[in-house]
């Protein structure tokens, strides 16, 4: 079958013919029907040699959608012909936080080496994605393949995200998304369907302001050294209740520090590596600073029912697998607006 595969530290990922795979006992096999493309793989791809935490090479996507085509021996819980997204961020299964459903938080994945689909074992961005366990699988029930794909990471970790920050988004509270791409659309989306909260926008691009406001943003701000004035001065001096930082880099949390109110919730989730110190007098007094990391299996659940009902919809762009090296070009010039997506058997 075709596969996308990072092959070479530092080079671009390949367009390969990889051998078919076959479910072993309790796996199932997927015949992809779409594969989205995120921004931590460019992260991951910009990793050095040394360090270097996946064998490579390694077939992309951990995002991933398909149509049941196999089971192994033992698996059950899903048919052939079933369509199904699948749980990325895969556990043991057995451990404490697994047992919650906190497949992404589980306690043993690295000493027992677990990895998600792309992020470590092969990836949704190929013909066929073997999955270990029918329990890593939710049904599609109706949704669009293309439409559903990104809500397993870009829907699913900004979901997770702005729930743990419910209870502080009550009547008059203001909510400030900052980086407007695949998951910060999403974001802005959630928190307008979950919360009652005024929801401000940032970016350092135009159009994804622009297509902040068109999902649902009620203020947008552009993303520079004026943007937490700017928001203060959207909130009357109070700050915001909660700040969800999609990028993580070092001038993005400098204004989630400076935006966030008394008592607010910070979730850094973007990887791009900055800090934020907290400890008496660095923050607002009794704000929260969180780096979260994707969410857990009913979230997932629940985050595919919430899409169902229209309250989301993820903007996409599809290419083709042989074209999937010009989506993660566009996505690091940043020209994708919303999320890419593969569809491998198009
Ligand atoms: P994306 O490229 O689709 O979106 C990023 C957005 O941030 C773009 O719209 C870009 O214009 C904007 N941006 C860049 N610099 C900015 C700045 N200084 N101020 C404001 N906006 C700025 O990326 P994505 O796929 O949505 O991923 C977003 C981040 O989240 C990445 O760092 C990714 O690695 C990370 N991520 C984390 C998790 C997690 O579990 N913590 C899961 C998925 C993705
Ligand atoms: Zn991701
Ligand atoms: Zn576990």
């Amino acid at each position: 079958m075709k596969a996308l595969q990072y092959r070479t530290i530092g080079a671009a990922p390949e367009v390969v013919t990889v051998p078919d795979p076959e479910p072993g006992p309790g796996q199932v096999l997927l015949k992809v029907t779409a594969a989205g493309v995120c921004h931590s793989d460019i992260a991951v791809m910009s990793w050095p040699a040394e360090g270097f935490p996946y064998e490579l090479p390694l077939t992309l996507g951990h995002e991933g959608v398909g149509t049941v085509v196999a089971l192994g021996a033992g698996a059950s819980g899903v048919r052939e012909g079933d369509a199904v997204a699948v749980y990325g961020p895969w556990g043991c299964g057995t451990c404490v936080k697994c047992a919650e459903g906190k497949e992404n938080y589980c306690l043993r994945a690295e000493k027992l080496r677990i990895f998600p689909p792309g992020l470590g074992r092969p990836g949704s961005m190929a013909e066929y994605l073997l999955v270990d366990d029918p329990r890593h699988l939710v049904p599609l029930e109706g949704l669009d393949p293309v439409a559903a794909v990104p809500l397993t990471d870009a829907g699913l970790t900004p979901y997770h995200a702005v729930k743990r920050a419910l209870p502080k988004l009550v009547p008059g509270t203001t909510a400030v998304v900052i980086g407007a791409g695949g998951l910060g659309h999403v974001a802005v989306q959630l928190l307008r369907a979950l919360t009652p909260a005024r929801v401000v926008a940032l970016d350092v691009s135009e159009d994804k302001l622009r297509l902040a406001r068109e999902v649902g943003a009620h203020e947008t701000v552009l993303s520079d050294a004026a943007a937490a004035g700017a928001v203060r001065e959207i909130t009357g001096g109070v700050g915001a209740e909660a700040v969800f930082d999609f990028v993580g880099a070092e001038p993005t949390v400098a204004t989630a520090a400076a935006v966030a109110a008394v008592e607010g919730d910070i979730s850094i989730v973007g990887i791009a590596g900055a800090a934020l110190p907290v400890g008496f007098g660095h923050l607002p007094f009794e704000v929260s600073v969180s780096s979260p990391y994707w969410g857990s299996r009913s979230e997932l659940i629940e985050v595919l029912a919430l899409a169902r009902s229209g309250a989301v919809s993820v903007h996409t762009e599809t290419f083709s697998l042989d074209d999937a090296p010009l989506a993660y070009e566009r996505l690091h010039a940043g020209t994708i607006s919303g999320r890419a997506v593969i569809v491998p058997n198009g």
